[in-house]
């Protein structure tokens, strides 16, 4: 109950931070990690110093380590889930410098099966579960639009010719679903058109971030009064800082943009959790995205997430930094 009562105070902004596993051939590896405690406490070891300088904790809401699966993770995502068919706008985001498993948790591996399903899928699944559940109660409408901020600029991945939109999240395409397989099918043309760019998926994927929505409309059978909840699923571009002696030109631009679009959505974050009268939504194009999803009655939960190489201490040092920010 107390731990309710602090959330509400908090503004509903959750901070879950998952590691990464060393990945096949890494195996013996020291991690950066020293220690996990089961309420959210993390021990981080800073190479680059000496003796308790060389240590930092933090604490969050929950601390997932290297072998937790994505099942564990879903556990305590589900509420969130739930709470979508009650109304609730909800915002879950994954933060964290590419290569750290942001798309893992969000989406999955590639090629998925069901077992290694991430936070995406699993919550389409538990809507449409619920919502049959319910359904001699509540009729339920779900839709999904899909999209992508590059460079500042929105890009409708649902709209057929996948041309560059510049105007807000209600003019995106939107798609009425009926089953998860629909969405499947619907998520799978999103990821084709995202790949139409001139680099690689996985480059792109890194400088890009991607946001699925899926819209809620409940109508009660008694009283015939409707409501709406959403769901986006935000899987943000790289949080690494890019040395601007190294990049020139395009990728300096990429950089930049990437680097003030995360930066404003910390501010946003921030100034909900401290309940300030201005939250600063116009600074880019992500925040004024989600605007509405953001703030007011919405709920958010940021995945952290961490990669445990030593060589990475330095960005795993810097996502903390901008996690605590946000909790
Ligand atoms: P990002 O989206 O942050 O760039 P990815 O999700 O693509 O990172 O993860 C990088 C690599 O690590 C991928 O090969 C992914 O399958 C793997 N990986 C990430 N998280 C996990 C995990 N929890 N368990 C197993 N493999 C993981
Ligand atoms: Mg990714």
């Amino acid at each position: 109950k107390l731990h309710n009562e602090l959330q509400e105070l908090k503004g509903n902004i959750r901070v879950y931070c998952r590691i990464r596993p060393f990945l096949p051939g890494q195996a013996g590896k020291q991690s950066v990690i020293e220690y996990i405690g089961e309420n959210g406490e993390l021990v981080v070891l800073n190479a680059s110093k000496q003796g308790k300088e060389g240590r930092r904790s933090f604490k969050f809401n929950k601390v997932y380590g290297p072998t937790a699966t994505q099942a564990e993770v879903f556990v305590d995502t589900q509420p969130l889930i739930q709470s979508v068919l009650d109304g609730y706008n909800v915002c879950i985001f994954a933060y964290g410098q590419t290569g750290s498993g942001k798309t893992y948790t969000m989406t999955g591996p590639e090629g998925a099966t069901e077992k290694d399903w991430g936070v995406n899928y699993r919550a389409l699944n538990d809507l449409f579960r619920i919502s049959q559940v319910r359904k001699n109660t509540f009729t339920y409408e779900i839709s999904v639009q899909m999209m992508e901020i590059y460079n500042e600029q929105v890009r409708d991945l649902l709209s057929s010719d996948g041309s560059q939109k510049r105007y807000p999240l209600c003019n995106a395409c939107i798609q009425v679903v009926n089953s998860p397989s629909d969405v499947l099918e619907l998520m799978d043309i999103g990821l084709k058109n995202r790949a139409t760019g001139s680099t690689a998926l996985n480059e792109r994927s890194s400088r890009s971030h991607s946001i699925v929505t899926i819209h809620i409309r409940a109508v009660d059978h008694k009283s015939g009064s409707s409501s709406h909840g959403s769901l986006h699923l935000v899987d943000l571009a790289g949080s690494e800082r890019v040395d601007r002696s190294e990049v020139t030109g395009d990728r300096l631009k990429e950089a930049q943009h990437i680097n003030k679009s995360l930066s404003a959505l910390g501010d946003v974050i921030t100034a909900l959790a401290q309940k300030n009268a201005h939250v600063p939504y116009r600074n880019s194009k992500l925040t004024q995205v989600l605007q509405s999803a953001l703030g007011g009655h919405a709920k958010t939960l940021m995945f952290v997430q961490l990669n445990p190489e030593v060589t990475s201490c330095s960005e795993t040092i810097s996502t903390l930094k901008f996690a605590e920010r946000v909790s």
